[in-house]
């Protein structure tokens, strides 16, 4: 039997009929950039993580770039963020000019530990950049608490937990991405909620820092672009600075401040609104996966992963820990089982950041997981006989390991 790792003609099968006439629609229309789509979109995402406003982006990566823009981080700034998670979060840290600091990691969730990220905190901090990461919400009471009492913007790095929900006493119930000053998305065709190509958004209850990010997303131009400077500068919004949802304006040609060409196509934004209202179904069938594993490989000899309690986890992978990660891997493989190696280095060992200067042995945990995990198959189409497939085939490879 073959089970890959991601199948994404299954879900592409099961909704065609919904969506081959809304992608010719978005054909037909001619209107290929910022189309009503864009708004209809970002007012459905908005409604569905129940936050004030969502605006879109062209990816993931820019999603976290403007929004740490609209915070106005950069040069002199630290950013503490978890080296366990995709290489783009930390790169947008250094593409605004800001210096990642990296903590370690919880090695039952895999996610940032916020005892870590007190220790880090300097004088230059400027905010926590958690991530949520294979799609379990990070401890955001604790990090909450952190951000509050030394005065840090939180960012959430939310690009693999589109759907997934914290429960805090404090708070109440949220989707992640919704706790702190934003939320950072990505449409990305393998994430839960994926695109047709790239695609992204941000996600804050802020009126001002949602007109700064649609002012950021085209060249700070147009009265969106005037307002934001103000924004930016401290001083009331420009009286011309027009309604805070203006998508259309003007002014386009005059430009306040420099910002980005980073926008979700009108044709992607149909995609996702068709695929949107099945995301919630998508997610339940991954944590039924995910709930065969945890069942069916408990006392196998793999690490499983653990659940915060009072979370929603939407399961965007599962990954296993075994000493035995290479050998497993590819001994699956042998057996027509893909894996995915998320993630083989952690983000303070790479190349790309020898210049900050950490050394193996500095963020344990972290080190440890990236050696130890591998991803299975989790995605909702799998059937269960594929399940129970992977799971014989990994319970032979642990009993030659006694
Ligand atoms: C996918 C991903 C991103 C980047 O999103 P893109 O849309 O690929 O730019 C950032 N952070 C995490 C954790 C991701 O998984």
């Amino acid at each position: 039997m073959k089970v890959p790792i991601l199948d994404l003609k299954r879900q592409y099968r099961e909704i065609a009929p919904e969506l081959e006439p809304r992608a010719l629609e978005a054909m037909r229309s001619g209107a290929y950039i910022m189309g009503p789509a864009v708004a209809d979109f970002e007012r459905e995402l908005a409604s569905y993580l129940g936050v004030k406003h969502v605006v879109t982006v062209g990816n993931g990566t820019d999603a976290l770039i403007i929004a740490l823009r609209a915070l106005g981080i950069g040069v002199g700034d630290e950013v503490i963020t978890t080296p366990f998670t995709f290489f783009a979060t930390a790169e947008a840290i250094v593409a605004v000019g800001a210096t990642p600091v990296f903590a370690d990691v919880d090695p039952e969730t895999y996610n940032i530990d916020p005892k870590s990220v007190e220790r880090k905190i300097t004088k230059k901090t400027k905010v926590i950049l958690p991530v949520h990461i294979f799609g379990q919400p990070a401890d955001m009471t604790a990090l909450t608490g952190l951000a509050r009492a030394n005065n840090l913007r939180l960012v959430e790095d939310a690009c693999q937990a589109i759907g997934a929900e914290i429960g805090t006493a404090d708070m109440g119930r949220k989707k992640a991405g919704c706790v702190g000053d934003f939320g950072c998305f990505s449409f990305y065709p393998t994430k839960n909620l994926g695109a047709f190509g790239d695609g992204g958004a941000v996600a804050t209850d802020s009126d001002e820092l949602a007109v700064v990010c649609r002012a950021l997303r085209e060249h700070c131009g147009g009265k969106n672009g005037a307002a934001a400077r103000d924004i930016m500068e401290g001083r009331p919004a420009h009286p011309d600075g027009g309604p805070v949802d203006a998508l259309y304006n003007p002014y386009k040609y005059y430009n306040y401040m420099t910002g980005y060409n980073s926008r979700l196509d009108t044709f992607q934004a149909e995609i996702l609104r068709v695929k949107l209202p099945h995301v919630d179904g998508w997610n339940s069938r991954r944590a039924w996966n995910a709930a065969y594993y945890l069942d069916n490989l408990k006392g196998v000899g793999v690490g499983l992963p653990g659940v915060l309690p009072g979370v929603k986890h939407v399961w965007h992978q599962f990954a296993v820990r075994t000493r035995y990660k290479a050998e497993m891997g590819a001994f699956l493989a042998s057996r027509g089982v893909s894996t995915g190696v998320f993630y083989p280095v952690p983000l303070h060992l790479q190349k790309a950041f020898d210049t900050l200067g950490y050394r193996p042995g500095d963020l344990p945990a972290a080190e440890a997981l990236t050696s130890e995990s591998l991803c299975l198959p989790v995605f909702p189409e799998l059937t269960e006989e594929e399940l129970d497939y992977v799971v014989s085939q990994i319970r032979e490879f642990c009993a030659t390991k006694g």
